[in-house]
């Protein structure tokens, strides 16, 4: 059998723990006996961060917006604990955190729907798909503690030094205060690429804030979703027969547990951060979540929602074979490969892509899984494997 051809790389984005394990063995066994594969290759394993001063991020991520499609595996992000563990010269930043502030983007996460695994919201039919503001509020703060009376304010200083100054609180006593912050254009290019996600999969748009208690902050990226909705989405919405939604951030939640899925959900960073995990746990397991950011730079980076699988990775060091589900990072695979396909007009790429997809998905529905799906699944003499059985069962059903 010839192997599918390829035009342009991938940018590969290594990673660590189980993992880096999984992706080696996906490439082996799902990917190169079919695809003559082309990536460039980045190691942004948490040794090949620290030995590069963590120069390797910044250049895939380089490479990212050169080549516009990238495949990365889960990574650790250092804490005091790994600082020990890997020995580390300093505790490098999030790489999810440094790609998403140079690439810009919305991150969108959307469950893998898998029949005989029943969300736990009994009327959720379709997958939602969550879209994260990947920029600012509180991931970008800067706070204080308070340890006694005074004033607390707000100061904006102009480049020619005028000030304009809010009072936050007169403190009688000890306390705690806190600034975010947004940008127009991060605000402008989340709603553009909420707008296009929409479009793309022709799903209805829903976007909450809580704009009626923040009449500043939230109310911003309300009306710049709404100026830009009817200015230059309307008509093209219509068209397409899907609605876009803005509702308050409270409201929101109450009404997604009563629909029946199948829309996009728009949220803040945090309430993205948040309201992604309830979705991806409540729709079975973060382990049938798959993530991408899309960019409003024409870009997309594909990844699993889960990390780095630590506990499966130390038992696998202890000699226990690989037991963990590959399932979101084969998704980042063929998501990838999918995009790279329609880019270059590379129609077999594509139909590879969905190939795989298809032949976990039936893989899966015949009853062959790993333990952790088949603890909650319904199908009839579910059988729970490891994870180089269900690689032999998805390439049968290639
Ligand atoms: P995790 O890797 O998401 O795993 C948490 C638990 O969820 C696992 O112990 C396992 O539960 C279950 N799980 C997750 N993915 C699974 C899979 N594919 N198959 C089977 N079970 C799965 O989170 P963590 O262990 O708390 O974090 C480990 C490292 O990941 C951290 O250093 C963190 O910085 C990093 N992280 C990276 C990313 C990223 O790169 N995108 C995201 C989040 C976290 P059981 O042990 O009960 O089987
Ligand atoms: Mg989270």
């Amino acid at each position: 059998m010839s192997k599918i051809q390829m035009s342009t790389p991938i940018v590969e984005m290594d990673g660590d723990e189980m993992t880096r394990i999984l992706w080696k063995m996906i490439k082996d066994e799902l990917i190169l006996p079919y695809v003559d594969l082309k990536t460039e290759y980045y190691d942004l394993g948490l040794e090949n961060r620290n030995k590069t001063n963590d120069q390797v991020t910044i250049d895939s991520a380089n490479a990212t917006l050169k080549y516009k499609v990238a495949v990365k595996c889960a990574t650790i992000t250092p804490n005091a604990q790994r600082v020990k563990e890997y020995n580390l010269s300093s505790m490098w930043k999030s790489p999810n955190g440094t790609i998403r502030a140079m690439l810009d983007g919305t991150v969108f996460r959307t469950p893998i729907i898998i029949k005989g695994i029943n969300p736990c919201v009994s009327n959720w039919k379709k997958p939602i798909t969550l879209a994260r503001h990947a920029y600012g509020d509180v991931y970008k703060n800067a706070e204080m503690k308070i340890d006694g009376p005074g004033k607390a304010e707000l100061v904006f200083t102009k480049p020619d030094g005028t000030e304009v100054r809010e009072l936050i609180h007169e403190f009688t006593g000890p306390g705690i205060i806190q600034g975010i912050h947004n940008t127009i254009s991060s605000i402008t290019s989340f709603a553009y690429a909420c707008f296009d996600y929409a479009l793309s999969l022709k799903q209805d748009l829903w976007f909450a804030t809580k704009d009626t208690i923040s009449k500043k902050y939230d109310h911003t990226f309300k009306d710049i979703f709404e100026d830009i909705y009817e200015n230059e989405y309307k008509e093209k919405f219509e068209k397409a027969g899907i609605k876009y939604f803005y509702t308050l951030i409270d409201d929101a939640v109450a009404r997604v547990v009563k629909e029946e899925g199948g829309f996009i959900w728009a949220c803040k960073n945090y309430d993205g951060d948040v309201m992604s995990d309830m979705v991806s746990s409540a729709f079975g397991s973060l382990s049938m979540m798959t993530s991408v950011l899309v960019s409003p730079k024409g870009v997309f980076e594909y990844e699993a929602a889960h990390g780095t699988i630590q506990r499966h990775y130390y038992r696998y060091l202890e000699g226990e074979e690989p037991k963990s589900n590959p399932v979101a990072t084969i998704f980042a695979w063929s998501g990838a490969l999918k995009k790279r396909g329609e880019l270059d007009s590379n129609n077999e790429l594509k139909e590879f892509g969905e190939r795989l997809e298809k032949a976990v998905v039936k893989t899966i529905e015949s009853g062959i899984m790993t333990a952790d799906l088949s603890r909650i699944c319904s199908i009839d003499g579910a059988k729970s494997v490891n994870t180089h059985d269900f690689f032999e069962a998805i390439k049968a059903n290639m």
